[in-house]
């Protein structure tokens, strides 16, 4: 049973209700949420308003212990926390315990040392007039995130918000509650004061709907879709609340005819099928240069035939469950929308049935598409799942084109080993990230975030300790 976890303690929603948390290997209903509303985010909001006086004067060194104890008991229980988010998600058991429970770690340790470099600015004038800027905490923080990365992405809002002396409600996906739970235990069991993060569990349309309206959160951090940022904001920037919002991609994978082509096929296998595709960086339209089109398109279909899929608490696994029916069904209409289009299917394209254990789980096939045109729905509209499609180019220009022709601007991959070329294409295309010659390759101090339909602001090192800090300047005139 999953509690929300408010002014320190673990507790039941005021409405006393619940609903069912399933497991998507199996389509079981496992355990229960609290379907808690606005009456439990008032009680959060105050109980974060009463602490904040204590905790922002808490001297950052002290923040920072607090931080690190709460990573080393997550580290502690790494195996508990990977499982729950292996059940909780459907991803393979081995993922969750090589990246997404390690990365929640780092977020806890990153941030707690990254507060020691933080400095602000001074600038002189030719008088020698001083101006220095202060930052200072803002109060409370509304922490809001998806299901595909639950405690990775969880973790990326509150350590940078913590740790600069704010306090937080947060709020995880209703879909992926587990991991978030046991973090509100850990977090008791490190001695974190009370009302210092509080974690409300339930519906968006309640507790996130909540969060957005409240007028003593000032600022919200939010992963998730475009269109729910859309709603996001059009409740919160009339009230002028401080918004830093990660939305949607639709994520270009560049191959020139030139590049290192083993690594870009190892790679590339990852970038459109890990983590079932359910991750907002994943490549999901490979444009692919004339020459190597066909050698590209057999060898990533016999790859993509050998993904094991099944069981993801099985050693094995490559791919795991879909994380919830409507998820799986929503990505099914995409395949039959591609089809519809007049996609050609070269491999997958239907549900998987496991034997056994998880045979009534939700399951899909990888998918590789070809034969569409870039500017078809397929090829412009979100999927978030196993799923990409082939387009082929000639010219540099034309791959730039058709990359950019997206609403999305989050993250793109480019493939060359010509070095000119690569940075000519990472200076002109439209996205918030761009790897060369690799992906997901994460340095914690960079800049992260999207442009276009895929968000504003950035996450990461000082992007994030500047966002959830209010800066004051200060002006002497000696
Ligand atoms: P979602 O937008 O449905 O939900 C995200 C969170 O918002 C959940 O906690 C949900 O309960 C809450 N929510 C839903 N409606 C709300 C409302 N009206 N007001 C306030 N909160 C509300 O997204 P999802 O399906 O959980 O996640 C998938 C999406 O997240 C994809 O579009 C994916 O690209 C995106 N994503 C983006 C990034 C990034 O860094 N840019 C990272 C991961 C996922």
């Amino acid at each position: 049973m999953v509690k929300n976890y408010i002014n320190g303690e673990l507790r039941e929603a005021v409405s006393g209700e619940y609903f069912d948390n399933f497991d998507p290997s199996t389509s079981e209903a496992y355990g229960i949420v609290p379907d808690s509303d606005e009456r439990d985010i008032e009680l959060a909001v105050e109980a974060a308003e009463s602490a904040f006086p204590m905790w922002s004067a808490t001297p950052a060194a002290e923040r920072s212990k607090l931080l690190m104890k709460i990573a080393s008991l997550i580290e502690r229980d790494l195996a508990e926390f990977a499982r729950a988010e292996c059940v909780d998600n459907g991803k393979p058991l081995h993922l969750a315990r090589t990246i997404d429970i390690p990365r929640a770690i780092r977020n806890f340790e990153f941030f707690a040392s990254a507060i020691h470099g933080f400095s602000s600015e001074s600038h002189t004038m030719e008088d020698g007039t001083v101006n220095y800027t202060l930052r200072s905490p803002i109060g409370v923080i509304g922490a809001i995130s998806p299901w595909n990365l639950p405690l990775y992405l969880f973790t990326w809002k509150i350590a940078p918000a913590l740790i600069t002396g704010n306090c937080v409600v947060a709020k995880p996906s209703e879909i992926t509650p587990m991991t978030a739970y046991l973090l509100s235990e850990a977090c008791i069991e490190a001695g974190l004061p009370k009302g210092v993060l509080n974690i409300v569990h339930g519906y968006g349309h309640k507790v996130g709907r909540a969060i957005s309206l409240h007028p003593k959160i000032k600022a919200i951090t939010f992963t998730g879709g475009t269109k729910t940022g859309a709603e996001i904001a059009s409740i919160a920037a009339p009230m002028f609340k401080k918004l830093s919002l990660e939305l949607g991609g639709k994520n270009p994978n560049i191959i020139f005819a030139d590049c290192d082509y083993g690594r870009m096929l190892e790679t590339t296998v990852q970038s459109s099928f890990r983590n079932q595709g359910e991750i907002c960086l994943c490549g999901s339209r490979i444009f692919i240069q004339k020459p190597i089109y066909d050698k590209f398109k057999k060898d990533l279909v016999e790859r993509t035939k050998k993904l094991v899929i099944g069981d993801p608490l099985e050693t094995g696994t490559d791919q795991g469950a879909i994380v919830s029916s409507q998820h799986m069904e929503k990505v099914l209409s995409y395949i039959e929308l591609a089809r519809t289009e007049g996609g050609k299917i070269l491999c997958g394209g239907s549900r998987f049935i496991p034997e056994g254990r998880c045979k009534d789980g939700w399951f899909i096939e990888p998918t590789v598409i070809e034969g569409l045109p870039y500017n078809c729905r397929t090829n412009q509209e979100e999927i978030f799942g196993p799923v990409v499609t082939l387009i082929p180019f000639e010219t540099e220009e034309d791959a730039l084109m058709m990359a950019n022709s997206s609403e999305y601007g989050l993250a793109s991959i480019i493939w060359t080993e010509n070095l000119t070329r690569a940075h000519r294409v990472a200076a002109k295309i439209e996205t918030g990230i761009v790897w060369i010659n690799c992906w997901m390759v994460r340095d914690l101090r960079t800049p992260f975030g999207g442009m276009k339909s895929s968000g504003i602001g950035r996450e990461g090192g000082t992007e994030a300790l500047r966002f959830f800090t209010e800066p004051k300047n200060v002006c002497v005139k000696l």
